[in-house]
């Protein structure tokens, strides 16, 4: 599932490439043509993201909000584009550029009320400026183990189950900690790892947790499984014990049970 730093890509990378222009917007598929006709046509402004949400502004004060989901894909087509390819939700035309959109959980026209009301009920996003005390302030009252408020949009905006994964190995968390029982300085680690994290991915689009000393190569070339310490491997790249999943709010967790064995 494409996680924050993904949706920010995205934002950055269609804003560059369609912002300014008079977009035609088209649901080639046929479940979004009625909201389509409400944008296109008309130019967009810019494209926002927030946590996994994403807001396409359009001039006439009509929002395109897209939540990829798990399956939620864009692709990038030459000029002129090509007739669509598979279920298209959505086709966004530009000068020069089109993208095309398949699989969202979520593409509909909203306003600027209920955008508030989404970015309202979502946590702080850190890569959208979203404040660490708000983040601390929200584990400190919790009862939850640290593994689930890490997926809880309300708690923190934009992690998935790979940053979770990571960040509590790079941190040597013991997932189940209950929020209010972690100490200041080990959540100062955890959002430390996860900033950069997240700050990374965002630069080269896709999540790497591994340094490039570790990997023995340029960060930019690494991919695959490579990119990870512990999500989806097999034995830890630490301490060479075999890797455990775990379930943590819904979700298989990947943990070392022999160096993550913090407990505050
Ligand atoms: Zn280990």
């Amino acid at each position: 599932m494409p996680e924050g730093h993904k949706t920010h890509f995205i934002a950055r990378q269609h804003t560059g490439m369609l912002a300014d222009q008079k977009l035609q917007v088209t649901s080639p598929q046929g479940r979004f043509a009625a909201d389509a006709r409400k944008v296109s046509g008309k130019v967009l402004d810019r494209v926002e993201a927030v946590g996994k949400h994403m807001f396409y502004h359009f001039d006439n004060k009509a929002i395109v909000q897209v939540h990829l989901g798990r399956y939620g894909k864009f692709r990038e087509l030459p000029s002129p584009p090509p007739s669509p390819v598979g279920q298209v939700r959505m086709r966004l035309k530009g000068d020069s550029t089109t993208f095309d959109l398949t699989g969202p959980t979520t593409c509909r026209v909203i306003d600027g009320d209920m955008r508030d009301e989404i970015v309202a009920k979502l946590g702080p996003d850190p890569l959208a400026g979203g404040k660490k005390s708000d983040v601390w302030a929200a584990f400190h009252k919790s009862n939850k183990p640290i593994g689930g408020l890490l997926l809880d949009q309300s708690v923190v905006a934009g992690v998935g189950n790979i940053f979770r994964a990571e960040v509590l190995f790079e941190t040597r968390l013991d997932p189940e900690i209950v929020g209010r029982d972690l100490s200041q300085s080990s959540f100062d680690e955890l959002w430390r790892s996860l900033t950069k994290m997240m700050k990374t991915g965002l630069k080269y689009g896709k999540i790497i947790s591994v340094t490039a000393k570790e990997a023995g190569m340029p960060l930019a070339k690494i991919d695959g499984k490579d990119r990870f310490r512990v999500y989806g491997k097999k034995s830890c790249p630490r301490c060479n014990s075999a890797i455990q999943t775990v379930e943590v709010a819904a979700r298989k967790l990947y943990v070392c049970q022999s160096c993550q064995r913090k407990k505050s």
